[in-house]
């Protein structure tokens, strides 16, 4: 791209390395953004500034928040007997709005996966371990994502857990297999999650 101005190229560049986005919606966006008015792209620039100046992770339950612990982990008429563990943030806010959950959540940031080498201590499970030492917890409801590898973190939490003590359930079957539970209607979530088994 020789004759791309260089901040064009890397704009383009930074586009290319998002999720989804090719070299030609890499600079179909980046065009757009030249065409449009130089507001429009400075807010855009200030929203990414803000992403990670703005939020953290809750040293609780590890799901990104603007306050720490997060307002789920703050709301004392919350059920802190039961936890939900999620494979990312993305599937609280599915179970969140299903309506149906008024407990506490612990976000893993991922699924074991030796493929990917990504091991227990590549996951946020010594935080959820700790959370069970108190005897304040007695489920935990895996709700990793119907796939191999969400049904394999699911068996090596049940391992962790189960001798603790707890009730670990799973969710019921009837989500798609294969598919993320972020992706999962309300209807089939609420399902899933009242008809949850223990493992
Ligand atoms: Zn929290």
């Amino acid at each position: 791209m020789a004759a791309t101005p260089r901040a064009v190229s890397r704009l383009i560049d930074a586009f290319s390395r998002l999720p989804g986005i090719g070299p030609k919606t890499a600079s179909r966006l980046t065009y757009f953004l030249l065409r449009g008015n130089q507001q429009d792209a400075v807010a855009l620039s200030e929203a990414l500034a803000a992403l990670h100046a703005e939020t953290q992770l809750c040293s609780v339950c590890c799901n990104i928040s603007e306050a720490d612990p997060c307002e789920v982990c703050a709301d004392e008429r919350r059920d802190s007997a039961t936890i939900c563990v999620v494979e990312e943030p993305l599937d609280v806010l599915a179970i969140e709005n299903t309506g149906r959950y008024r407990a506490k959540y612990h976000v893993l940031h991922g699924h074991l996966s030796p493929m990917e080498r990504i091991g227990p201590d590549e996951l946020h499970i010594r935080q959820l371990v700790a959370r069970l030492q108190d005897g304040v917890v007695t489920e935990v409801i895996i709700a990793t994502n119907p796939t191999l590898e969400g049904d394999a973190t699911a068996v090596y939490l049940s391992r962790l857990v189960g001798p603790l003590g707890i009730k670990v359930t799973r969710l019921a079957l009837g989500l798609p297999r294969g598919g993320d539970l972020e992706y999962a209607d309300r209807m089939t979530l609420s399902e899933a999650i009242a008809g949850r088994r223990e493992m």
